[in-house]
């Protein structure tokens, strides 16, 4: 199988991104490579390939052993034989492992830096075929960087332990040129390939707003993206606590993760967040690395972080699937503060002399001076970003809140509190049809049979365009306010009675109402986009997995405006691998059909 294939048998993508194949090229000829990709950029892609196709093993490694797991169970819904030696495992099973790896059972092994010195571990390597090498989230190796960690330190040590020189390859988001060095000399990268790619995320909206009080700005998002994925940075494990209980109280969907919490909680309600069941997850920056929930679509830094390089990784955990999504800053002057606290007491690092550790405190304050700078002045937020990571950027991005103002979200309470009080006064009997002549005020013959034009809500939204009530309806069906029984009559969600009966608001992002993942909403039908995701709860419920390694939420939008009609068709939709066709697309294609043949016979 050649690279192209691989990708689309395993994968399921038609093409490679930025980057990705120059570097899979470099590999597969034995050349160390470093690539430098945002997140989200595909990073994972550049040394899954190669690994699949070079014979032996390829050894991943990675610096949290809990997220392992997670990679090695997303690989595995892709076919590929993955597994993780760490001590999460008891010594049986990781005798298992390696009995496995032996046999030839694995192309993909992820260890972490503290196990590659262990004396079982070693004498494993000696008997197997390690042919790569990589290092994930690279710049842990270095001092300057925001992740550093002691036992990178040992990967050098390591591979000239072994009696064959793998191929070494390095990735990382960092891209500060002293990092960069950092890497290569420390882990002793032979001529690298380095592959540098650009670093904007298009598909990421950044905002940053200085609310009076954080918590009722952070609310009003949370109800703007009611029903989505989203993760609440917070600079200190008191303030995830609070927020935590606060939340929860208030019935939010919401879990945390510190790394004051028990190793069990930690693992339990990172599951709850990656698995769907709670859509909230607040935390301190100790979550997120190496966690590839493709459908976050919301990141909300209630605190602003110590440097920019922070800021746009634990941003860029959003919209990884290609669908819109949102990086919201909340800032206030009370962060300098706190950072300024953490600068001036920093964790003891044995390894530094006193003057490197002076020095470090001086690049961090300088980093967060441009942080602040970020949150306060910058006039396009994404070519601030992209010029700090040395990029040239010409004219605004418009995609942004230093671009577009402050007022990319709209209240929408008004026309959300007249179209629920209409679909309760016809006793959600009646589709979205007849709600909209019923708002819009057209007395046509249905409507003036079934005596509506006599309702309260009769004309109360005349002065709008119709396509503008559509869009309000669409999008409360899309934020699960409204759903549609199978009849097509529209009915209200329980939520709804906060904004009717309890003055609770909702608001929703103005230039952003039409966009959904896949392009504007007339193209995506939305009913079948529903039962796609029930379908997929159910599936993924089966097989004890996410609902998004079944199928992403990029692809099931795409699915819901294309509506392929047979195998061939379906095999297009980007994201959908061979493996994943084979083992879902029957099911898929039944509801799409039956979904398509009730909608005929409506017409
Ligand atoms: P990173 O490690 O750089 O943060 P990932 O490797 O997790 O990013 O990739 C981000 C997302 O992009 C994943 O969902 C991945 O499957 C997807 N992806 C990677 N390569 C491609 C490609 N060539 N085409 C489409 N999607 C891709």
């Amino acid at each position: 199988m050649d690279k192209f294939e691989v990708l689309n048998r395993y994968f399921g993508y038609g093409m490679f991104r930025q980057g990705q194949e120059e570097l899979i090229d470099a590999i597969l000829e034995g050349r160390d490579v470093m690539g430098i990709m945002p997140t989200g950029a595909g990073k994972s892609v550049c040394f899954q390939v190669p690994a699949l196709m070079l014979e032996g093993i390829t050894l991943v490694i990675s610096p949290l052993i809990s997220l392992m797991k997670d990679q090695v169970n997303a690989l595995t819904q892709l076919g590929i034989k993955s597994a993780y030696i760490n001590a999460s495992l008891s010594e049986k099973q990781q005798n298992t492992v390696y009995a496995g790896a032996r046999a030839g059972q694995y192309k993909i092994i992820y260890v972490a830096p503290e196990r590659l010195l262990t004396p079982a571990f070693t004498d494993f390597c000696s008997k197997v075929k390690i042919s790569m090498l990589c290092i994930d989230e690279a710049h842990c190796v270095s001092h300057w960087g925001h992740d550093f960690r002691t036992a990178y330190l040992d990967i050098s040590t390591f591979i000239s332990s072994l009696d064959e020189r793998p191929v070494v390859t390095a990735f990382t988001a960092t891209a500060t040129q002293r990092v960069r060095d950092d890497i290569e000399a420390l882990i002793g990268l032979e001529n690298p390939l380095r592959v540098v790619t650009g670093f904007d995320r298009e598909n990421l909206y950044f905002e940053v707003v200085q609310p009076k009080i954080k918590l009722v700005a952070l609310r009003r998002y949370l109800d703007l993206y009611s029903g989505r994925s989203g993760i609440v940075y917070c600079s200190s494990r008191k303030t995830v606590d609070e927020l935590y209980e606060t939340l929860r109280k208030e019935k939010y969907s919401v879990t945390r993760y510190h790394a004051g919490l028990t190793k069990q909680e930690r693992r339990i309600n990172q599951d709850l967040f990656i698995g769907d069941e709670k859509e909230i997850i607040i935390a301190t920056n100790a979550f997120g690395m190496g966690i590839d929930k493709s459908n976050v679509s919301f990141v909300i830094h209630y605190n602003m972080p110590g440097d920019i390089e922070s800021y746009y990784q634990e941003a860029g955990r959003a919209g990884r699937d290609g669908a819109d999504a949102d990086c919201v800053l909340l800032y206030g002057a009370g962060d300098i503060r706190m950072q300024k606290y953490f600068i001036d007491n920093p964790e003891e690092n044995p390894s530094l002399s006193d003057e490197e550790i002076e020095t470090l405190r001086q690049l961090r304050l300088q980093k967060l001076e441009k942080m602040i700078y970020y949150s306060t002045k910058a006039s396009c937020l994404r070519n601030y970003i992209l010029n700090y990571f040395g990029e040239r950027t010409k004219g605004k991005c418009n995609s942004c809140s230093g671009c577009n103002g402050n007022e990319m979200s709209i209240d929408v309470t008004v026309p959300a509190q007249k179209i629920f009080s209409c679909i309760k006064r016809v006793r959600e009997s009646e589709n979205k049809r007849v709600i909209l002549d019923i708002l819009k005020g057209n007395e046509t013959e249905y409507i003036l049979s079934k005596k509506y034009n006599l309702l309260k809500t009769f004309g109360t939204m005349s002065d709008s365009a119709e396509s503008e009530i559509e869009k309000h309806i669409d999008h409360f069906i899309r934020y699960a306010y409204i759903s549609e029984k199978r009849t097509g009559s529209l009915y209200l969600e329980e939520k709804c009675s906060d904004i009717l009966w309890k003055g609770k608001r909702v608001r929703k992002f103005a230039e952003k109402s039409e966009k959904t993942a896949a392009g504007t909403s007339q193209d995506v039908d939305i009913r079948l986009l529903l039962k796609l995701k029930t379908l997929r709860k159910l599936l993924a419920n089966k097989s004890g997995v996410p609902d998004y390694s079944v199928l992403t939420d990029y692809a099931l939008v795409k699915i819901a405006a294309e509506k392929p009609k047979n195998m061939e068709q379906l095999r297009k939709i980007e994201g959908i691998s061979e493996h994943k066709l084979n083992k879902f697309g029957a099911v898929f294609l039944k509801e799409i059909n039956r979904h398509c043949g009730e909608n005929i016979e409506k017409n």
